[in-house]
């Protein structure tokens, strides 16, 4: 029989597992009405359906996919170059499911390509196949951390939230300020963060707004600015020192990064992994950062490609490249040449396709590259307005962390707004 309760947890998991064992009873009934609902959006019914859970493999490509399960190779080619593209980015080991009919025919098929966009795989009115690229449902809280620091850092954190990735994520902030080894007990710290939710669990990465760790007597803050999406203390200035840098001399930036963005004109959703730089062909592209050389070769759409892996669980990857001139397993230092820019895969002119990944999670390399010590002028004095109402309320958590324990979670919680509501009507 099939097990409703498994296909929801494995449904929400292919991101991020949290453990809930004492909310068990309340979470299977979560899962199941979750499911319910799901179900209602996506078509899927309940009765003598089979649910397959599977993996996606290292080197599967979504060609072969199709061919492997004798669905229509158009789905594949009808794409346009760019959602082609965004196929040979589905990450190994990316969970996805595949619901078939009392005949074990293909009804529907579900492909997450990053926690925003995944792609769909239908029958539409008359039986045929369509594919969609549509967004993930999720749900945000809104959360208030105040913590009093006992052992080590992040294992606090993960106690008082079950978060593992945020403990992560402000350990990675805090180690550039603060040396860990003078923590002492007593020390305290709160955190405004946001959360995604996804059938009852942590879903895909959270977003910290603003941070406070009072250690010694000393008060070291980080606070998220929204215009460029990295982190600055109180006074605007920022303690990013070793970044990556940007891999070659370009004319234009021809794409931004995007989880989830909706095109008005083509109407469809779309995600673009890196930053797309402009060039001349034959211009030298450099190691962004120090590493290992884990890939140089050809890799779908991306053409040829180079990957490298750097410390603290980053990989960059390059594309497009005419050529490259390394080789898997080489070590390369920050700036080295490792190949020069072209036009192979799809590619609608000469750039150079830059991604940067994160235990291995697409992020955007506009983040992590460092172009200036600190905000001045105008866009310091919007950051300082930005910051005060968070100041503010961090400091009235931090002095309420004196005492114990709080996690704060904000009553509404929303769901994530999407177009695809309309969409799915179109769609039958
Ligand atoms: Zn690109």
């Amino acid at each position: 029989m099939f097990d409703y309760t498994t296909f929801g947890l494995k449904f929400g998991n292919f991101a991020i597992i949290a453990h809930h064992s004492k909310k068990d009873l309340y979470l299977r009934r979560l899962l199941l009405f979750s499911l319910l609902f799901f179900n209602i959006l996506h078509g899927f019914t309940l009765t003598d359906r089979r649910v397959e859970d599977k993996v996606w493999h290292s080197g599967e490509t979504f060609l072969g996919f199709l061919e492997e399960n004798m669905l229509p190779l158009r789905l594949y080619y009808d794409l346009d170059d760019e959602d082609e593209k965004i196929t040979s980015d589905i990450r190994t080991n990316t969970l996805y499911q595949i619901l078939r009919n009392e005949d074990y025919e293909i009804e529907q098929v579900l492909i997450p390509l990053n926690e925003e966009l995944q792609i769909h795989i239908f029958k539409d009115l008359e039986g045929k196949y369509q594919l969609a690229i549509e967004p993930i449902r999720y749900q945000t809280r809104e959360r208030k951390l105040a913590l009093k620091l006992h052992h080590i850092f992040s294992k606090d954190i993960v106690k008082a939230t079950d978060n593992f990735l945020l403990s992560v994520e402000l350990e990675q902030l805090y180690r550039k300020v603060f040396d860990f080894k003078r923590l002492k007990k007593g020390d305290r710290l709160a955190v405004l963060y946001r959360e995604k939710i996804r059938l009852g669990k942590f879903y895909g990465t959270q977003q910290v707004h603003a941070a406070l760790l009072e250690s010694h007597g000393k008060k070291y803050y980080f606070f998220l600015n929204p215009k460029d999406g990295k982190y600055y203390d109180e006074k605007g200035k920022t303690k990013e020192k070793d970044g990556f840098i940007v891999p070659c001399k370009y004319r234009r930036i021809s794409s931004v990064f995007t989880k989830k963005r909706w095109h008005p004109i083509l109407r469809k959703y779309r995600a673009h992994h890196g930053i797309d730089y402009a060039g001349a062909i034959g211009t030298p592209i450099r190691a962004a950062y120090g590493g290992k050389v884990i890939f140089a070769g050809r890799k779908g759409g991306y053409g040829n490609t180079v990957v490298i892996k750097h410390k603290g669980g980053y990989k960059t990857l390059y594309a497009h490249l005419q050529r490259y001139k390394v080789f898997r397993g080489k070590r390369v230092k920050k700036g080295e040449v490792i190949g020069y820019l072209g036009n192979t895969g799809l590619s609608t002119g000469p750039h150079l396709h830059f991604g940067l990944s994160l235990n291995n999670v697409w992020i955007n390399p506009a983040r992590k590259i460092v172009f200036t010590k600190g905000l001045s002028g105008k866009e310091r004095k919007n950051f300082m307005k930005a910051i005060a109402k968070y100041r503010e309320e961090l400091e009235k958590l931090e002095a309420e962390a004196s005492v114990q324990i709080i996690v704060e979670e904000d009553e509404n919680s929303t769901t994530a707004k999407t177009k695809s509501e309309t969409r799915e009507k179109r769609n039958g």
